[in-house]
């Protein structure tokens, strides 16, 4: 028991530790256009989805009036609307109107945009991660363009990872030391790190014959491990929906078990904790990373989940029990036992905490700490635009963090841009709460 409330003790002193060493503001993180769009959101569900409408549209539209046009539809959807979305409908009626509202609104969409992608190309973004190293903070860059369609894009994207961990590694070769981000007690941790996605591998991604998908993906991404080993680079996989879980998992494993791989790259995988399966899961993975018996540790990042909606709404729809857990708290819960779980199976894996929850973040951080491990054996993730006042704070404390980081143009990077505006007004999430002003205390309380 008492060993229990010293837990928590320590968990509330980690917690208050980094919530002040963060600046004031950062329980207000969206600041003008899309601060403003997001609290009218969060009040009214129907303009919550005419934003996401927009941001979904904007590419497709061909003009400015075009797109003033869909926006006019969407808001004449909203019941109770605001006084200033009022003006813009009236605004709407004249062609010169019309265009002044699609201009702001492609304006407004691109300047969300930016606060979540740091370049169109991983050149352009090499200044953003150069400053980022500086200040103690790792990136791990995420090549927009997920769900292909076709095999020339599958082969355009691999092509692009390829470019993104050449160019990175020849300008990592150049940053200053940071030992924080390089070295934990297993050894080197590696400066260049790119994120990956299945779905943007192949086109064939089925659920009811994943070896399909597996074997299509195979084909991309062994060159790209290829690569991350001789630029010794670290490769992570991401998690997305559960149609992708098999063929993913599989794919990772079967190329990770190959010979010429059990020396390097590094390569991680993800785990999604608002999974009800996740506990299995993370059985399976682990079984698998002891069978592989490769000289460098598994790299595992522990995630909530970004598709909750989109499971939930699709089992439904079919009529069964969606594979997520319903409650957040089951979910929070769900994540602690995880971290401690894989805290314990080190050296098998090196863990990184991908979370924006203060509660989640500190729950690791202190379980790390009292169970004898050391801070540079635990990396905490965070997402650009979401999480920058926070990395800034993780480093300060001494503490390895890496911001993970989208690349590409804003037609790519829709699908991305719509989830972080759902995690943002959802009513359910640390982030509300916190920006809400809820109080330290609460927000560090057990889930
Ligand atoms: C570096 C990084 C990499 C990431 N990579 C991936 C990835 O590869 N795949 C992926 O899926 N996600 C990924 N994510 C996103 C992540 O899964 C979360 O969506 C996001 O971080 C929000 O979780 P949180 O702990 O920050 O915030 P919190 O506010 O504590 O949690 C919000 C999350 O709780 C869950 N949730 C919300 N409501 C409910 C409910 N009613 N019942 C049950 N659960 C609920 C959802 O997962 C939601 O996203 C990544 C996040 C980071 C920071």
């Amino acid at each position: 028991m008492s060993v229990q409330v010293d837990f928590e003790a320590e968990i509330r002193r980690v917690g208050q530790a980094l919530a002040d060493a963060m600046p004031t503001h950062a329980r207000n993180p969206l600041e003008a256009v899309d601060r403003k769009a997001m609290e009218l959101a969060e009040r009214d569900e129907r303009l919550q989805a005419a934003l996401l409408r927009l941001v979904d549209v904007t590419p497709a539209c061909r003009s400015l009036e075009d797109l003033a046009g869909h926006l006019k539809g969407y808001l004449d959807e909203v019941g109770e609307r605001p006084p200033s979305l009022d003006a813009a409908m009236r605004a709407a009626h004249t062609k010169a109107g019309r265009v002044a509202l699609g201009a702001a609104a492609t304006a407004g969409v691109r300047h969300m945009a930016h606060r979540f992608i740091v370049g169109e190309s991983p050149r352009d973004a090499l200044r953003a991660i150069e400053r980022s190293w500086a200040e103690g903070i790792g990136t791990s860059l995420d090549l927009l363009g997920e769900a292909t369609v076709t095999q020339a894009e599958a082969d355009r994207y691999a092509e692009r990872c390829a470019d993104a961990i050449a160019t990175l590694a020849r300008a990592a070769a150049h940053w200053p030391e940071r030992p924080a981000l390089e070295r934990d007690s297993l050894g080197p941790i590696p400066r260049t790190n790119l994120s990956v996605k299945v779905t943007a591998l192949t086109p064939l991604i089925r659920p009811e014959a994943p070896h399909v998908g597996r074997e299509d993906a195979a084909r991309r991404l062994r060159p790209l491990l290829r690569a991350a080993r001789e630029a010794r680079a670290h490769l992570h996989v991401d998690m997305e929906s559960v149609d992708a879980l098999e063929t993913t998992e599989d794919l990772f494993f079967s190329l990770l078990e190959e010979d010429e791989f059990r020396a390097g790259p590094s390569a991680g995988i993800v785990l999604q904790a608002y999974l009800r399966e996740s506990p299995v899961q993370l059985e399976r993975i682990l079984d698998r990373a002891r069978r592989a018996q490769r000289e460098v540790a598994l790299v595992v990042r522990l995630v909530k989940g970004a598709y909750w909606d989109h499971e939930v709404v699709e089992a439904r729809q079919q009529g069964w029990r969606p594979p997520v857990f319903e409650s957040k708290a089951d979910c929070d819960r769900n994540y602690e036992r995880l971290t401690r779980r894989l805290l314990d199976a080190r050296p098998l894996v090196r863990l990184l905490i991908a979370s924006h929850n203060l509660r989640s973040i500190s729950h690791a951080i202190a379980l790390n700490r009292l169970s004898g491990g050391e801070d540079r054996d635990l990396e905490l993730q965070v997402l650009r635009g979401l999480g920058d006042d926070l990395a800034r704070a993780l480093a300060r404390s001494g503490l390895r963090v890496r911001t993970y980081a989208p690349v590409g143009d804003l037609m790519a990077g829709m699908a991305y841009l719509v989830r972080r505006l759902l995690e943002n007004t959802a009513n359910e999430s640390f982030l509300h709460d916190w920006r809400g002003g809820a109080p330290l205390e609460e927000l560090l309380a057990p889930p």
